[in-house]
């Protein structure tokens, strides 16, 4: 994609380590010329250990502001002016915007899985849910789950100690269940909304489910949902769709947290559907379109 540059162009970018691999910039530059907005989006390697420097470099240098993906979610907390509820309950911020010098920080990541359950027809109000695997995406979906009103939501993770932790998110309303294929079994009988969190299944990992049975405990209506995007249809994904589930990729939720982090950097009011279709269409440029690509497929 070619970006054209004026000398009032602002920057923005991600922060990683490694970061080389973030679709970030292609979604970011997208959305920009898309809606007319003068910004440029690019990748910055940052070591871990090394955000407070960036910090400063990036105002410094007249940066409007920046995401950040792993390591650096959490180490960005305390360096914050300001947090959205969102990032402080999560302890983590994926998007930070600069303005006249104070760094404001927001977690775009579980409002951006709320809006794409949406597009699914899905309503997490008053809901049984199962969470699989308790890291930095399981958090974040945690948090927007919770503060939209999920009735109780399990986490079941291989580390029981990570799923205890999240607990405090939502004491009254969220229980950390153990790894094991009975226990998943019996917490898929009463799961309306299953959502995977955890790496098994994404492109480069080599790790697998070693037992998706519990697929078949689900109720028939209940909606099965893999952050994962690359591949686009998990195993888990599509076996469950098998067995008749609505199932929904974690390609909505990349797009969303995008759109909405646009919108933390810019403060301007967006056509956010023009926005996402310009992320989407860039997305789905760089790679052969086959309908299990979308985002949501029943
Ligand atoms: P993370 O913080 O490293 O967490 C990884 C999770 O996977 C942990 O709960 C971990 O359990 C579990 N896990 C790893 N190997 C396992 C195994 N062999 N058996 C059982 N559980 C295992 O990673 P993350 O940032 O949360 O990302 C998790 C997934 O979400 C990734 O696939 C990522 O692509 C996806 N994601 C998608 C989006 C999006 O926009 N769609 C955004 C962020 C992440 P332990 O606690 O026991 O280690």
């Amino acid at each position: 994609m070619t970006v054209e540059l004026t000398n009032a162009t602002k920057k923005l970018c991600v922060i990683g380590d490694p970061v080389a691999h973030s679709k970030s910039p292609l979604l970011h530059n997208a959305m920009c010329q898309a809606l007319g907005l003068d910004y440029i989006y690019f990748c910055q390697p940052i070591p871990c250990g090394q955000v407070k420097r960036w910090c400063e470099c990036a105002a410094f240098t007249g940066c409007a502001g920046f995401n950040a993906t792993m390591p650096h979610k959490e180490a960005l907390v305390p360096l914050m002016d300001e947090l959205d509820p969102l990032a402080h309950v999560c302890g983590a911020v994926n998007t930070v915007r600069i303005q006249d010098g104070k760094f404001y920080g927001y977690n775009t990541d579980g409002m951006g899985f709320l809006r794409t359950l949406a597009e699914l027809g899905v309503n997490p109000q008053g809901k049984q849910i199962l969470l699989l695997g308790a890291g930095g995406a399981a958090k974040a979906i945690l948090a927007a789950l919770a503060a939209c009103g999920a009735a109780k939501i399990t986490v079941c993770n291989r580390t029981l100690e990570r799923a205890e932790k999240l607990r405090k998110i939502a004491p009254d309303r969220v229980a950390a269940a153990r790894w094991e294929p009975q226990e998943l079994r019996k917490l898929a009988e009463e799961t309306e909304l299953l959502v995977n969190c955890t790496c098994l299944g994404m492109e480069g990992t080599n790790t697998h489910f070693d037992d998706l049975s519990f697929l078949h405990a689900l109720p028939q209506e209940a909606a099965v949902c893999d952050a994962i995007y690359a591949p686009p249809e998990t195993e888990l994904l599509r076996r469950a769709r098998e067995l008749g589930h609505i199932g929904m990729n974690g390609m909505g939720m990349l797009i969303w947290q995008a759109v909405l982090a646009l919108k933390c950097f810019t403060g301007v009011a967006f056509d956010e559907e023009k926005a996402k279709q310009a992320a989407l269409t860039a997305l789905l440029s760089e790679t052969v379109p086959s309908p299990d690509m979308l985002p949501c497929k029943s």
